[in-house]
């Protein structure tokens, strides 16, 4: 199927990876977090981290609370330009066993901007879980990190990640294809 972006431009989505293998690795890592923590808080990364941290909160067997914090990327779309607006959390992470979930993890400039907001509100302690991972980094990831899926280097949609707000709905994840 072929499918127009916000500039006309013609695209196709390929299919990378299996709803079937994305819930397993969700599984595994509620597992782990469970077995982790006894209390833990979860920041889930709006919109694109919505769907997995959903999953996530519905598997993970210890006792949990959670706040959404949206966060936007000024520029490009599909390159991160290291330029980050953080929005607010609702509730205080002061003290709190604070795991930051996250969709992508690429250059890590997000999650490095991501870390520091959050540590100038003193967790108790702080780390981060991300489904899908590019491994391109500019920025080392200084905290603790909840094993996650390795990808290509690809746009990649679907399981609640877009292009231009569109294929969040995807039970899979897909890449995209311009056309020549
Ligand atoms: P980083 O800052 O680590 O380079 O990039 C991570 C950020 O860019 C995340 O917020 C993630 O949502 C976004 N991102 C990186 N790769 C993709 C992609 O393939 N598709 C979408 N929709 N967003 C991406």
């Amino acid at each position: 199927m072929l499918f127009k972006n916000n500039q006309g431009k013609p695209y196709s989505l390929e299919k990378m990876i299996s709803g079937e293998k994305i819930e397993q690795s969700i599984n595994a890592l509620a597992k782990e977090i469970s077995q982790n923590y006894k209390l833990v808080h979860l920041v889930i990364i709006s919109k694109g981290a919505n769907r997995f941290g959903l999953n996530l909160i519905m598997q993970i067997t210890t006792n949990l609370t959670f706040d959404l914090l949206s966060v936007s990327s000024y520029g490009k779309k599909d390159t991160s330009s290291g330029k980050i607006k953080i929005g607010n959390l609702k509730l205080n992470i002061h003290n709190k066993n604070v795991i930051i979930v996250e969709d992508i993890i690429d250059t890590g400039l997000t999650i490095a901007a991501i870390t520091s907001y959050l540590r100038n509100q003193k967790p108790a302690n702080l780390a981060v879980c991300v489904l899908l991972d590019k491994n391109k980094r500019k920025e080392e990831i200084k905290i603790r990190q909840f094993n996650n899926l390795k990808i290509p280097d690809r746009f990649v949609v679907g399981w609640g990640i877009d292009y231009q707000e569109r294929h969040r709905e995807l039970n899979e994840i897909c890449c995209i294809k311009f056309s020549n």
